[in-house]
């Protein structure tokens, strides 16, 4: 195993060794030293993913932020750990500093939690498989893996780069004033963001959408079946709270990078909904006077939020003959990444160092095909890139959950690179943040 892991890497040096005349010595020395460092990043992603870190499992997530801010003290970083108030029920973040002069300052994002847990690593050639390998265990070891190389190459000296892990992206702690306080401290700090979800093949994220959740509840006089369509009884809960989810797709349902999923409906002469449960009863010869149902609703941008949420508050109120209906938006709406010139000109770096490197041209990610994630929060302080680790993976959030080993070192490499092209020149006026 390990040999043909070790002919993978120089398969890459290779592969640097031909672009060379596209990169000076220190970035030929940056790639050869993170090409250099695979077998280390494979035994420490082994390491975090023996350490199981389902949000909810507090001393876990902090337990696997210790191993990473052992490697990230060994090359030189501050670390320190931002505590959450005890109510919130979240571990905490990890901060980690070096503080320089040159070049732009960056801060690097990812994330200890994970959605599941109870897999362990396990190596099947050039798959990791465990929970976390690739959401996101594997991105912070390619984080690692680049500012480890960066180091050994003195690429990090004189450099203001922030490392920011947080204990909580899978589940956010609310309020998000609180649980995103420092982030949005840092960020208010520093001239760009680059995160390290998992990576899509030969793109990065210059855009990821917002969510917010909403529950709609209906109500409608209740009565004799016979009686529905008549002026005494009017259309019923139910017919009411179809007639709004049918105009929702109807009318918002075309909309580029704008999704609303009614995930789950209740209604009969007595129905309950909770978070993710409901129950309900009704007989086939009553006419129903409540419905409630439950969905998300995500968008690219706060204007196309601010926008759908009016437009669903107008079908709403249209209401069908002796029915009400109420709809309304839960606490804790995840804010989106909306694609700006700043994230363009960051990806433009990025595809160039990937081009220099012979890895290929990097392109944007369709928004439509990522979630939500950390970097939303700060997007509109700073210009971000996001899906900068590892990838070849599959079954996030699920079961048989693995990451591709043989992507650790170019994505690595990729990252490197980009954050010495934006670290290196000599220190000078900042750039005002875009
Ligand atoms: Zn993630």
């Amino acid at each position: 195993m390990f040999r043909f892991i070790a002919g993978t890497v120089i398969a890459l040096i290779g592969g640097v060794a031909v672009a060379r005349a596209a990169l000076d010595p220190t970035e030929s020395a940056i790639a050869q030293q993170v090409a250099a460092g695979q077998p280390a990043a494979e035994a420490l992603l082994a390491r975090a993913v023996d350490i199981e870190s389902p949000t909810e499992n507090l001393a876990g997530v902090r337990a696997v932020g210790e191993v990473f801010a052992e490697e990230l003290r060994a090359i030189g970083f501050h670390t320190r750990w931002v505590e959450l108030p005890a109510d919130m029920k979240r571990a905490g973040h990890l901060v980690a500093t070096i503080d320089g002069t040159r070049g732009q300052r960056l801060l690097l994002l990812g994330h200890l939690d994970t959605v599941l847990a109870g897999e362990r690593f396990r190596r099947e050639g050039d798959r990791a498989y465990g929970t976390g390998t690739s959401d996101m265990k594997g991105g912070i070891v390619v984080m690692l893996q680049a500012l480890k190389a960066l180091h050994a190459a003195g690429a990090l000296a004189d450099r203001r780069i922030t490392v920011m892990l947080t204990g909580d992206e899978e589940d956010a702690g609310l309020p998000f004033a609180v649980s995103r306080a420092t982030m949005l401290e840092l960020a208010g700090q520093s001239d760009a963001a680059l995160s390290f979800e998992t990576s899509v093949d030969g793109t990065a994220t210059i855009g990821r959408r917002g969510f917010s959740s909403w529950t709609l509840e209906t109500t409608g006089e209740t009565g004799h079946s016979s009686g529905i369509f008549g002026a005494g009884s009017g259309s019923g809960a139910v017919y009411e709270a179809a007639r709004i989810l049918a105009a929702f797709q109807a009318e918002l349902g075309a909309e580029k990078y704008l999704t609303l999923n009614p995930s789950v409906i209740v209604g009969g002469t007595q129905a309950e909904l909770d978070d993710y449960r409901g129950t309900a009863e009704g007989k086939t010869n009553v006419i129903a006077p409540v419905a409630i149902a439950r969905g998300d609703l995500r968008y690219i941008s706060l204007e196309q939020e601010r926008s759908a949420m009016a437009r669903m508050q107008a079908i709403v109120a249209r209401h069908l003959p002796r029915t009400g209906a109420t709809l309304r938006f839960d606490e804790g709406a995840y804010p989106p990444m909306t694609p700006t010139p700043g994230n363009e000109a960051l990806l433009k770096v990025l595809d160039g160092a990937s081009r220099d490197l012979g890895l290929g041209p990097v392109a944007a990610l369709d928004p439509g095909r990522r979630g939500a994630g950390d970097i939303g929060f700060i997007a509109h302080l700073l210009p971000g890139l996001d899906g900068l680790g590892s990838g070849g993976g599959d079954n996030s959030h699920a079961p048989g959950e693995y990451t591709g080993l043989d992507t650790l070192t170019p994505m690595a490499q990729r990252a490197a690179l980009l954050i010495h092209r934006l670290t290196r020149d000599a220190p000078g006026p900042r750039q005002p943040p875009r």
